[in-house]
């Protein structure tokens, strides 16, 4: 049970320095902290972002009583850890979030000229990684500074990793790198964007996994003409030439075949029937550059597909090869010219035990926040988010970890990026309130 009077004091600390941390999350916007590796982004362009978030957030954090590392396994991008020592005694609890954004909108899809000067109307702050995921940030920073000037002293620890790499699945660099150096917790809370306008502080344990890989399928390059020597009785057949995109067709609507058999071969209790997908995003076939007068020699699909919590991304690759290669055995051509995959990256899926001791002690300080007026309605049980996160790496180590953030997930990524400032001060309350829980 928290202890009113204390809570009570340290809330009144968080409203009080709530602008304080909305100046603090409009400086982090003003740093450029694209990703690097991001598609589209020129080499050099945005180096040095990620380092000056950490550099300010180490100077912040340290203000408010934390002693800071530097975790650097890429050159000039540390992760920073910040810790704020208990007495020993009790479990500690992890804090993450990336510094890194996605590329800024192009100009003529921005709401405002610069993504990197934060506006603020009605409450609202408009910018370039104010939701995703900066606002997390400030939060985790108010809830430090709450605590410092509540004096509350903790049994366990708390760390605040404050990672690199993330929006192109980096985590090797980022917080993989951080766990590996030593900086391990009790329990990991993710303070990525989760709050919808229906729904105020989702607490999510479960993501599906994804892999991104591409297919490409071979056919034999000729004259247009030829077409009905190739595909009608009496000619030449696959001797005069092959369509790619006929072949491709064929290599599509097999994967839709599988797809519809994910239906129901894929299924876990907390996603709905038919959540895995096995999306195609690009098709590409011609042969070499786009001329229609001739047959295409290469098909080339780009697929990212979602599989469920449970499943391994190498038992998915062992599964879709097979059934493409049982499908082309039905077609002359495919049996002999066998379709090739390149799988490209893969993000393994999240879950957290929901009657885990650490998912109990989150979704009860969450819930103890339900009020008409703070807008969060009490849940029975965490969810499962859409969008993968850096919880997958925790887990992975075996160390629980939930997802639970200021902002909504469907501004991430988006030219309309903004937060409600309100829920800042909101999540450094759940902090606030899961560390006094759960740190004894
Ligand atoms: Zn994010």
């Amino acid at each position: 049970m928290l202890e009113p009077n204390r809570t009570r004091d340290i809330e009144d600390v968080i409203d009080r320095y709530a602008a304080e941390a909305e100046t603090l999350l409009a400086e982090l916007v003003a740093i450029p902290s694209v990703n690097p590796l991001f598609p589209g982004i020129a080499a050099g362009e945005f180096e040095g972002g990620e380092r000056r978030v950490n550099e300010v957030l180490g100077e912040r954090l340290r203000d408010v009583g934390l002693e800071t590392h530097f975790v650097e396994k890429a050159p000039g991008r540390p992760n920073l850890v910040a810790v704020r020592s208990g007495t020993g005694t009790g479990r500690s609890l992890g804090l993450n979030g990336h510094v890194d954004t996605v590329a800024p909108p192009s100009k003529d899809e921005r709401l405002f000229p610069d993504p990197w000067k934060a506006e603020v109307r009605d409450g609202v702050m408009y910018g370039l990684g104010a939701a995703d995921m900066k606002a997390g940030h400030a939060a985790m920073w108010l809830a430090m500074k709450a605590l410092k000037e509540a004096d509350v002293q903790l049994a366990g620890d708390i760390q605040i990793h404050a990672v690199v790499g993330e929006e192109t699945m980096s985590h090797e660099l980022g917080t993989s790198a951080v766990i590996e150096a030593g900086f391990v917790v009790d329990g990991a809370l993710i303070l990525e964007p989760t709050s919808s306008a229906s729904d105020v502080m989702a607490l999510s344990n479960a993501a599906p996994g994804n892999y991104l890989f591409n297919l490409t399928v071979r056919g034999k390059a000729t004259h247009w003409a030829s077409r009905n020597q190739a595909i009608r009785a009496g000619g030449l057949g696959d001797e005069i030439g092959v369509n790619a995109i006929d072949k491709a067709v064929y290599v599509y609507n097999a994967m839709r075949q599988l797809e519809e058999q994910w239906a129901f071969s894929k299924s876990h209790p907390q996603f709905a029937p038919g959540a895995f997908i096995i999306h195609p995003g690009v098709l590409h076939a011609d042969i070499g550059i786009a001329a229609a007068p001739y047959f295409p020699d290469r098909a080339r699909f780009d697929y990212l597909l979602s599989f469920p919590p449970g499943e391994k991304a190498e038992d998915i690759v062992t599964e879709i090869e097979a059934h493409i290669h049982t499908a082309s055995q039905l077609d002359p051509w495919l049996r002999q010219h066998p379709v090739e995959f390149g799988w490209e990256d893969t993000w393994p899926p999240a879950y957290t035990d929901p009657e885990s001791p650490f998912a109990t002690a989150v979704l009860g300080s969450r819930n103890s926040l339900a009020s008409a007026e703070s807008g969060i309605d009490p849940l029975d049980a965490p969810s499962a988010l859409g969008a993968q996160t850096d919880a997958s790496f925790y887990e992975a180590r075996g160390i629980p970890a939930l997802v639970c953030g200021p902002g909504d997930l469907k501004y991430a990524h988006s030219a309309g990026e903004q937060v409600d400032l309100s829920l800042v001060p909101m999540a450094a309350k759940l902090i606030a309130r899961a560390a006094l829980d759960w740190c004894r």
